[in-house]
C-alpha cells in the first residue's frame, strides 16, 4: 500500500462520460489498497476559452488577474470529480492550490513551485479520502493566485508525487505513451516502453509535447517514476520515464524530432582576440536570448566567423541588438537565414555506439538533404536543414534507425 498520484489531462476530463472513465482508474487503485491523489486539468478547451474571454475584456495582459481567471477551469473539474466519486460512495475531497497550499514564486503566468505543505493532503489520505487537486495553480507568499504555464498540471502532479513520497506518478492522456516520432509525419512510429528523464527532456524540448518539461525535471531530481498512459485504452502499458542508470547498457535510439522555427545568424569578421566570443554571448544572455547551436571558425587569421541559431521569434530582436553593438563587437558583417529546422535523434545509446552519426548523415545524403550545421551531445545529435526538407529528414532518419538498421 502506497501513495499513487494520477493526473488526468483536459481531454480525459472533457465530459461527464469521460469523468466516469477517470473514476474507474481511481477506484482501481483504491481497490488495490493504495492511497490516491488525483490531479486534474481544466475540462477540454476551457483554458483556451477563458483566455479568449480575457481578450474580449482587454487586449492588455494583467498577469495577476490573468492567473485568477485561468485557474478557474481546474476548480470546476475538481468539484465535479469529487461529487462523482462521493455519489459512488467513495470519500473524496477537492482542493485548490491555495488550500494545500502549493507555494510558488510571484512570477504570474509562469510561476515555479517553491514548497508544498503536504500536511493537509496527508491528513485527508489518513482519514480515507481520495484527494483531488486542481492542477496548474499555486499561491505566492502574499496570497496571490499563480499559475504554472500552459500544460502545467503535469508539473503539479509530479511535484506532489515528490512531496508525498509517492510510489509513482501516472499521467493519463489521450495518447497511450511517448512515440519514436510525430505520428503525423511518420506512419511507422514505435511506442517507447521506457525512456530516461534526460531523453524525455530532450524530446519535450524538441517539440514532442507530451509532458510539461518541468515535470520531467522534477521527476529526475526526486527520482519519481512517471508513466504516460491512455485514459481510454486500458490494456496499454504506456511509457515509463525513469532514471538513466536503468539504461546504462542499453544502446537504443529512442526518437526523432524536429523544430521548424529556427534561424541562423552568422557574424563575419569578428576580431580574433581573446574575449570576443565571450563578449558576444554575454551580450545575448544579458538580453535573455537563448542561443542553441554554436559554430566558430578556427580563427587562425586576424578575424573569425561565428554562426549560431536562435528561435525564429527571437530573430528580429537578436539582429537589432547585434546591429546596435556591431562596432563594439568589431564585427564586419551580420548575416542571417530563416526557415531552418533542427532535426534530432535522441537516445542514451548515442554516446557508446559507433556509427550513429554516420547513419544519420547517410539517411540525409540518400535523400539529397543538405545539412547546414551539426551538434552532438551524449544523448543527442542535431542537424540543421531547410525547413522544406524537415519532414522528409525525420522520415528518412526514422526509417534508418527504426526500420532498416537494427538499433
Ligand atoms: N489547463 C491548463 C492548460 O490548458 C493546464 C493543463 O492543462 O495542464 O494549459
Ligand atoms: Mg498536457
Amino acid at each position: 500500500m502506497g501513495i499513487i498520484v494520477q493526473k488526468f489531462g483536459g481531454s480525459s476530463v472533457a465530459t461527464l462520460e469521460k469523468l466516469e472513465k477517470v473514476s474507474e482508474h481511481i477506484i482501481e487503485e483504491i481497490n488495490k489498497k493504495n492511497q490516491v491523489v488525483v490531479v486534474v486539468s481544466a475540462q477540454g478547451k476551457t483554458t483556451d476559452r477563458l483566455i479568449a474571454e480575457e481578450k474580449e475584456v482587454t487586449k492588455k495582459v494583467y498577469p495577476r488577474e490573468h492567473d485568477v481567471l485561468v485557474s478557474v477551469g481546474e476548480q470546476i473539474t475538481i468539484a465535479k470529480l469529487a461529487m462523482l466519486l462521493k455519489s459512488k460512495n467513495y470519500n473524496a475531497v477537492s482542493l485548490c492550490g491555495w488550500q494545500i497550499p502549493i507555494l510558488t514564486d510571484s512570477n504570474y503566468t509562469n510561476s515555479r513551485i517553491r514548497y508544498i505543505h503536504n500536511e493537509t493532503i496527508n491528513e485527508y489520505l489518513r482519514t480515507g479520502n481520495i484527494v483531488i487537486v486542481a492542477g496548474f495553480q499555486g499561491i505566492d507568499e502574499n496570497g496571490n493566485i499563480t499559475t504554472f504555464g500552459r500544460g502545467g498540471s503535469d508539473t503539479t502532479a509530479v511535484a506532489l508525487a515528490a512531496s508525498l513520497d509517492a510510489e509513482r506518478c501516472d499521467i493519463f492522456t489521450d495518447v497511450d505513451g511517448v512515440y519514436s516520432a510525430d505520428p503525423r509525419i511518420v506512419d511507422t512510429v514505435k511506442k517507447i516502453k521506457t525512456i530516461s528523464y534526460e531523453e524525455m527532456l530532450e524530446l519535450s524540448s524538441m517539440g514532442a509535447k507530451v509532458l510539461h518539461n518541468r515535470c520531467v525535471e522534477i521527476g529526475k531530481k526526486y527520482n519519481i517514476p512517471i508513466y504516460v498512459k491512455s485514459t481510454f485504452e486500458r490494456k496499454s502499458l504506456g511509457t515509463l520515464v525513469t532514471n538513466k542508470e536503468s539504461f546504462l547498457e542499453d544502446l537504443t535510439i529512442n526518437g526523432v524530432t524536429k523544430d521548424d522555427y529556427i534561424s541562423r545568424i552568422t557574424i563575419v569578421g569578428l576580431e580574433n582576440k581573446i574575449g570576443k566570443t565571450y563578449q558576444l554571448f554575454k551580450l545575448l544572455s544579458e538580453n535573455s536570448i537563448n542561443v542553441d547551436i554554436i559554430v566558430q571558425s578556427f580563427g587562425e587569421h586576424i578575424t573569425k566567423d561565428i554562426a549560431f541559431t536562435v528561435k525564429m521569434n527571437d530573430l528580429a530582436r537578436t539582429l537589432e541588438i547585434l546591429e546596435e553593438n556591431k562596432e563594439k563587437l568589431s564585427a564586419k558583417e551580420i548575416l542571417h537565414s530563416e526557415n531552418l529546422s533542427k532535426v534530432s535523434i535522441i537516445g542514451v545509446g548515442i554516446a557508446n555506439k559507433p556509427g550513429v552519426a554516420a547513419s544519420m548523415f547517410e539517411a540525409l545524403y540518400e535523400n539529397n538533404i543538405n545539412m547546414h550545421m551539426v551538434t552532438t551531445s551524449e544523448i543527442k545529435i542535431s542537424v540543421l536543414v531547410d525547413v522544406n526538407d524537415s519532414d522528409l529528414a525525420v522520415k528518412a532518419i526514422h526509417q534508418k534507425f527504426f526500420e532498416t538498421e537494427n538499433y
